[in-house]
Parts: structure tokens; C-alpha cells; sequence
């Protein structure tokens, strides 16, 4: 299954933290790691004042399930170091399941495609960027569209491909 994994990280060296999260996502069992976007500096949202986080998203082809996948992923953040301290807080890594296919999942500890996916320049950015022809797997609305309709300001490219 083609699927996009939203990365982001505001505390300690965020560069670092994106790259060692990508080199775990290539360890996952019966999954590639296709290819990840350039990174992107962005402002935090919530009100809380907080550092800007680095953001990329990256593409993967896996034979994991939605769940196995999501597992995998709170193992990688807990590996480096995520401390869970507040919601919207800063963190070393987040890893956001953004799109699995067109697989639709409505559950309270799963959503999938990511509900904030639409409203969040830093993860269309990117998914545009890897590939300009997605469309959201509920609305079918191209992101280009999406992105075009929102008003927030756009991340800034602060870096090249980290893969690919
Ligand atoms: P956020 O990413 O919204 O800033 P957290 O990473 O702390 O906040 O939220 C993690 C929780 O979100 C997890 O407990 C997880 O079960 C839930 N969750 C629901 N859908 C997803 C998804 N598509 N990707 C990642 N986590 C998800
Ligand atoms: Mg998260």
C-alpha cells in the first residue's frame, strides 16, 4: 500500500531527529521507503509559545496495516526520545500517519486520512511536492486544491530531498 507519514520536530537538533526518524521508517519490517520530501521551517500552532518546527513528509510502499503501521510509529517516536508532556507541545518527533491509500478509518485512537491533513500547509506542502496529482482519499479534492483555498502562511524550503 502507497502511504505518506507526516514528520515534525521542534526540540534539540531537529535535522538530526527528521533524518534518524527517516532511517527508522527504511528499517520497517515489509515496507520501502520510496521517498521523503525537502524540509520545510514552520511556525507552531496552538498557542502555546514554542520553537518553529522542521517538517517533511515521507512516502512509503508497506504490507503493514493502518494499525501495524501507526505501532511502528509510536515505536520510532518513543525510541527517540518523545517525551509525551503536553498536547501540541514541543517534541523531539512526531510521526503522523497522514494517508493510507484511500483507506478511511474513524477511530478514536485512528484517523486516517490525518483530520487535520486539509487545514495544515506543512503537510500539503510536501505531499505536493512529492507528488502533485494526490487527492484527499475523503473529498477526492486534488491537495493542490486544497492548499490553493487555504490562507495560512506556507512554510518555508529550507533544505533538499533527504531521500530520493
Ligand atoms: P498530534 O500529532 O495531534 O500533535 P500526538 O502525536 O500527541 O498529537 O497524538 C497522538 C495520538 O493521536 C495517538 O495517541 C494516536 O493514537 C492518535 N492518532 C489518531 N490518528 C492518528 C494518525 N493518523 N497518525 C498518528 N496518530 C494518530
Ligand atoms: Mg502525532
Amino acid at each position: 500500500m502507497k502511504a505518506f507519514i507526516g514528520l515534525g520536530s521542534n526540540l534539540g537538533d531537529r535535522e538530526a531527529m527528521i533524518r534518524m526518524a527517516l532511517d527508522d521508517l527504511a528499517r520497517l519490517p515489509s515496507t520501502r521507503l520510496v521517498r521523503a520530501s525537502s524540509l520545510y521551517d514552520t511556525e507552531a500552532v496552538g498557542d502555546a509559545e514554542q520553537p518553529n518546527f522542521l517538517n517533511a513528509v515521507a512516502q512509503i510502499d508497506t504490507e503493514l496495516t493502518a494499525r501495524q503501521l501507526l505501532w511502528n510509529l509510536q515505536l520510532v517516536e518513543k525510541r527517540l526520545g518523545r517525551v509525551r508532556a503536553q498536547r501540541w507541545g514541543p517534541r523531539t518527533i512526531d510521526l503522523d500517519l497522514l494517508i493510507y491509500g484511500n483507506l478511511v478509518v474513524e477511530e478514536p485512537d485512528l484517523r486516517v486520512p490525518h483530520p487535520e491533513l486539509a487545514r495544515r500547509s506543512f503537510v500539503l506542502v510536501p505531499l505536493v511536492e512529492l507528488d502533485p496529482l494526490l487527492t484527499h482519499p475523503v473529498t477526492g479534492e486534488t491537495l493542490v486544491s486544497l492548499l490553493s483555498s487555504l490562507k495560512t502562511r506556507p512554510p518555508t524550503k529550507c533544505g533538499n530531498r533527504l531521500w530520493n
